[in-house]
């Protein structure tokens, strides 16, 4: 049992506190902090209202781009661990302060910089770049670098502890450690077969969704990255539960810490289905420069075209109500064992409806905010703490699948799946 300080107050966060709350025999005090505290207390009185919890429940505000805001507040509410849920901007201001108050960190996204024409960061990037092959605005090397500090103050820093990354992490080290000797090739596939009647909306944040997806493809193949422009690549899939979806090569982040943490694995690859109707808005929005980061002037007043854009669409939050259909993400795994080659699919299937009847929000906040509560709960019970900052599939994945399947995201092993060419 323990204190839990939640940090952001979204749509990831908004189902990962709930899930939180109804394990009280964990978490029995948790703080909810976020930059708008009416919607953490609004939050609070839901948890309050329903009587599903006995964990005592309070909010304060804070601004997580603010180290010492987030120790003075750490430091009065001592809480075991801090569960970051805000956005990867303040990915590094809450890891300081976690370092500074002693306490154990859990994200679900990892570090991206907001301002990335600042000039010190740029330089960074741009070395990146060319040493490593692949220009996503995210990488772990802000994150990794840490290590030593977690390792040598006794604190655990767990990051990306969401669907995928996270789950697909944790898919990862389980099969590795049931069903293969040696892991060769991991697909990694994320299906939304989701309607939620809008022409244009994003499912997360739609700053961070739209960088992603608007920014070049990579996979890892042969000890290196192969980078494609964006949505170049692109195949059709069956999806159990869901059926035939036209899926898109992206970057993701997962790759980078698969490739480092799978022993002999040659290619690993990550695919997002997108419907013809979302490419094409995001196409028209690109070319018109609404995707842009950059502030620009209007009418005597800076603004920044992606987020004015964000203030027009509708917020993910508000998308559980409409949104009809299933999720289906998993990881297609080829290797050897035993010396004979075999594949194997391990994914979970999630329904919008069922999501949002439980908890109030769509299956895209679900599948994150579930591992997000399941890895705080194992730093915090202790299975799972161990000095350092890790990435889930370098931890034992037994006691996650367990809790995967116990609070809403069951998973199943096809033994037998099609393959994508
Ligand atoms: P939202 O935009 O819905 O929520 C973000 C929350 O963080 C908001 O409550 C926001 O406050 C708060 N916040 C933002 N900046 C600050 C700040 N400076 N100080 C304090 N609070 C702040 O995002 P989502 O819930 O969709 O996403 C949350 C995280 O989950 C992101 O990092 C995202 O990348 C990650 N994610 C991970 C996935 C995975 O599978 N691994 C999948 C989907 C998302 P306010 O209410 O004032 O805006």
């Amino acid at each position: 049992m323990g204190k839990l300080l939640v940090i952001g107050c979204g749509g990831v966060a908004s189902v990962a506190i709930q899930k939180c709350a109804a394990n009280y025999e964990v978490f029995d005090e948790i703080m909810i902090a976020s930059r708008t505290v009416s919607k953490c207390d609004a939050l609070k009185k839901k948890l309050e209202d329903e009587k599903k919890t006995k964990a005592k429940i309070s909010t304060a505000r804070v601004d997580a781009d603010n180290t010492e805001e987030l120790i003075k507040l750490i430091s009065s509410f001592k809480p075991e661990v801090v569960l970051n849920l805000a956005l990867p901007y303040q990915d590094l201001t809450i890891m300081d302060a976690c370092l500074r108050a002693g306490v154990n960190y859990v994200d679900t996204a990892n570090y991206e910089a907001e301002n990335t024409s600042d000039p010190e960061w740029r330089s960074v990037y741009e070395k990146r770049c060319r040493e490593e092959g692949f220009t996503a605005y995210f990488d772990y090397s802000w994150q990794w670098a840490y290590q030593d500090k977690f390792k040598d103050a006794g604190l655990t820093a767990l990051l990306g502890s969401g669907f995928d990354p996270g789950v697909t992490s944790v898919f990862s080290a389980y099969a590795l450690k049931h069903y293969f000797d040696e892991i060769h090739y991991i697909d990694i596939l994320d299906c939304n077969g989701g309607d939620h009647g809008y022409p244009f909306a994003t499912n997360f944040n739609p700053e961070i969704n739209l960088r992603e997806v608007s920014a070049n493809g990579s996979y890892w193949e042969d000890g290196h990255w192969v980078e494609t422009k964006p949505m170049e690549i692109k195949r059709e899939y069956d999806f159990d539960g869901v059926g035939k979806k036209d899926m898109y090569l992206l970057h993701h982040e997962e790759i980078e810490s698969l490739a480092k943490n799978i022993p002999g694995v040659k290619r690993i690859r990550f695919f997002m289905t997108f419907g013809q109707s979302y490419l094409t808005h995001m196409k028209c929005l690109e070319n018109v420069g609404m995707l842009g980061t950059e502030p620009v002037m209007y009418e005597g007043r800076e603004i920044v075209p992606i987020q004015f854009l964000k203030a027009l669409l509708p917020d993910p939050a508000s998308l559980g109500p409409r949104t009809v259909g299933k999720t289906n993400i998993g990881c297609i795994f080829t290797g050897v064992k035993d010396g004979k080659e075999k594949s194997i699919y391990i994914y979970n299937i999630c329904d919008h409806q069922e999501c949002y009847k439980e908890v109030g929000s769509q299956a895209i906040s679900y599948t994150t905010g579930v591992p997000a509560m399941i890895g705080a709960m194992l730093v915090m019970n202790g299975e799972w703490r161990k000095p350092g900052v890790y990435n889930l599939e370098e931890l034992d994945p037994d006691p996650f699948m367990d809790a995967l399947n116990k609070w809403g995201l069951p998973w199943v092993v096809d033994e037998n799946p099609t393959l994508v060419e």
